[in-house]
């Protein structure tokens, strides 16, 4: 196999081809690939970037050879998960990108409660395999953001308050470190870089694989979404901050500010309205939740309330298509609302 010098991939080359990584049996992409201008876009679509190459991994082998390669001719790296972060650090200007998107399998041990699941996994592809065994671990709000970059970075959600974070439940990772060398971290295995990996973010390795436990959730959770006018969000916000306080652990909660969004379960009327939501799911006995629940879904009378009895996974998919719009500019109408997140811990 020939490997390109460095003349032919360094950096401002980016008229040259890359063709060949020694051991590498996933796509290389480059600017004259026809796929290029999708590989590189990330979830922030305000986010720009020509990297001189994209090897997309296919395994943990190509992972190593791409990580090598790069040190070989000194490229700046940028590793893609889910490719979700809002700054867009999946994707670096005129170095590699080592995209482990099509890396997304999930093995479960429904026995020993342990999931592994590849670098370029999202948290719904996690789920789908977890929930057909009534199992699950702390992932994201929504579902389409990556397992890597949200673990590596503490990851909190719906289960925190009664599993913990994200990093409270890996057990442990495969990681490639930035000299090419692939090593298995845990507490008994490299503790330092696993304690650093475990919400210290990026940039300690390129993580192949995860090992997370797994808790029974579901699979039918009491969850969705209360809605009060925006003008009222003082007096919810109060009754809220002392709700949570003395909440059982089994429920989780996100606080959202912005405009209603034009969906089907939203009645026209509302639609782009400012509103005040309560995100909510509880992950325990539905008649429990719905006891626990009472106080906060009568406060105030609400403008809606689609809290209800869904299936965890489907509860998931919901809150993607709500976060993608309420409080977005995504679609918005003329005056765009600015939106903030909040959630109780
Ligand atoms: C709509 C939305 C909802 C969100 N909801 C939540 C939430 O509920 N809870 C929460 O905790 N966070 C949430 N986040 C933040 C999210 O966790 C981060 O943006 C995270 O970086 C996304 O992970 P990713 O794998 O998709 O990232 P990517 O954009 O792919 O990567 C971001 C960075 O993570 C690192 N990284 C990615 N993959 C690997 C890997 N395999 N090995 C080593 N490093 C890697 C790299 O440094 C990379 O630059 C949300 C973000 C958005 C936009």
């Amino acid at each position: 196999m020939r490997t390109p010098t460095t003349a032919e991939v360094g950096r401002g080359s980016m008229q040259s081809t890359v063709v060949e990584i020694d051991g590498f049996r996933g796509q290389l992409i480059s600017a004259d690939h026809a796929d290029y201008d999708i590989a590189r876009a990330v979830w922030n679509g305000a986010i720009d970037r020509p990297p001189h190459l994209i090897a997309r991994c296919i395994g943990t082998a190509d992972t190593v050879a791409a990580v090598r390669f790069a040190r070989d001719h000194n490229l700046e790296i940028a590793i893609r998960g889910g490719g979700h972060n809002v700054a867009g650090t999946a994707v670096c200007d005129d170095g590699i990108v080592i995209d482990l998107s099509a890396m997304r399998g999930v093995r479960v041990d429904p026995v020993g409660r342990r999931a592994w699941v590849q670098g370029g996994a999202l948290w719904g592809d996690v789920d789908h395999e977890t929930q057909a065994y009534g199992l699950a671990t702390t992932g994201g709000i929504v579902s389409h953001t990556g397992v890597a970059g949200l673990t590596l970075g503490g990851g909190v959600g719906w289960l925190m308050r009664k599993h913990g974070l994200t990093v409270d439940n890996l057990l442990a990772v495969d990681v490639v470190t930035a000299d090419g060398e692939l090593l298995r971290a845990s507490d008994h295995e490299h503790p330092d870089l696993f304690w650093a990996l475990r919400g210290g973010g990026g940039n300690f390795g390129v993580v192949t694989s995860f090992e997370f436990g797994l808790h029974s959730v579901g699979p039918i959770v009491l969850t969705g979404p209360i809605l009060w006018d925006a003008t009222d969000a003082g007096e919810v916000l109060r009754f809220y901050r002392d709700f949570v306080r003395d909440a059982p652990d089994e429920l989780g909660t996100v606080v959202r500010f912005g405009a209603a969004p034009p969906l089907p379960v939203i009645p026209a009327d509302l639609h782009w309205r400012q509103v005040m939501m309560v995100g909510t799911c509880y992950a325990g006995p539905i008649t429990d939740g719905e006891q626990v629940l009472r106080p906060l879904r009568t406060f105030r009378t609400p403008l809606l309330d689609l809290v209800g009895p869904t299936p965890y996974v489907g509860s998931r998919a919901r809150s993607t298509r709500l976060s993608s719009t309420v409080g977005t500019t995504i679609g918005s109408p003329p005056t765009s609302p600015n939106s903030a997140t909040t959630s109780s811990t």
